[in-house]
């Protein structure tokens, strides 16, 4: 049985030749429903159509579906976030937002079923809007997650944090180990920028970065009259509004969202098959090894430099 789900697609042009239309957006179309609006132009339908594609998310998903999922490709995807100030720009779900989004973009290349996003996390900025929980939920609620998810089949799964100080990292990672020493199952824990070092996202707080992101994953969620008025502004006085990292109304752009999007589909992508493959919990614990050291050494040389640009030496 597929797994169906209709979506309506606006202005999205179609090559006459191409009559079977597979791919929407890296999306499988696995039906047609309806072309409308010849455009005019030679060649090419412009308009809205129907399609009937792959559900990927878990909770709209019947237990047919489910089971077809985790015996074909038992990967599962689960995001967390919270509820968090993000400047005056951003909404307060972002980190949340953000992880089931790109959440649903993988899955749609790697397969596999994506989980509802976690809103429980630790730790946020000292900002109105902003929830904080025990670390002991956060744990509870993953591990036991992770239980539920092995005992139905699933045998790779993936833990994507978008809200990332680093204790929270830290205790997914833990959870994740934990977890694996008593189950066949292998899990990753990583905040999503681990896999975007090469575009140069390495994590910041709704500065560059996460408003990059969010335009590509979320535009209708980014004010740009607020954030415009960010315009020029120093590091402190950004710093002071709850934004940390460069100046998202100098920086931020959709195309450096779409890019770093793009390399933490790859990238994650990569790492599924090759995990499904091996079934290696050896080698993800690599990848938490490495993911630390390399935050580590980001962090060292971001300290350094900001140091230098913003303290004033005798
Ligand atoms: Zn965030």
């Amino acid at each position: 049985m597929l797994n169906r789900r209709s979506e309506s697609f606006e202005y999205f042009e179609i090559p006459v030749s191409r009559r079977a239309v597979t791919k929407y957006n890296n999306r499988d179309i696995i039906y047609l429903k309806r072309r409308v609006n010849s455009s005019g132009r030679k060649n090419v339908l412009r308009g809205t159509i129907m399609a009937e594609i792959k559900e990927i998310r878990f909770e709209r998903m019947r237990p047919g579906e489910l089971e077809e999922t985790a015996r074909e490709q038992p990967v599962a995807w689960m995001p967390l976030g919270t509820l968090e100030w993000h400047g005056r720009h951003l909404p307060v779900g972002l980190d949340a937002l953000k992880a089931h989004a790109l959440c649903s973009r993988i899955a749609e290349r790697a397969g596999g079923v994506v989980l509802p996003a976690n809103y429980f996390s630790t730790g946020g900025m000292p900002f109105p809007w902003t929830f904080k929980y025990n670390p002991s939920l956060t744990a509870r609620a993953v591990f036991d997650t992770l239980r539920r998810l092995s005992a139905y089949g699933f045998k790779v799964i993936f833990i994507i944090t978008g809200h990332y100080p680093p204790h929270q990292v830290l205790l997914l990672m833990a959870v994740a180990e934990a977890f694996m020493a008593s189950s066949d199952a292998v899990v990753v824990a990583l905040p999503e920028f681990s896999m975007a070092a090469e575009s140069g996202y390495n994590g910041d707080h709704a500065a560059k970065w996460e408003t990059s992101l969010m335009m590509e994953l979320c535009p209708d969620l980014v004010d740009e009259n607020e954030m415009s008025k960010l315009s020029g502004k120093s590091w402190l006085a950004l710093f002071q509004r709850g934004i940390q990292g460069e100046n998202p109304a100098d920086a931020a752009s959709r195309e450096a969202g779409a890019e770093a999007v793009a390399e933490i589909i790859e990238k994650y992508s990569e790492l599924a098959d090759s995990l499904l493959a091996s079934r290696d919990k050896s080698a993800a614990r690599k990848v938490h090894r490495k993911a630390i050291a390399d935050f580590i050494e980001y962090q060292t040389g971001n300290i350094k430099e900001q140091i230098d640009k913003y303290l004033v030496h005798p």
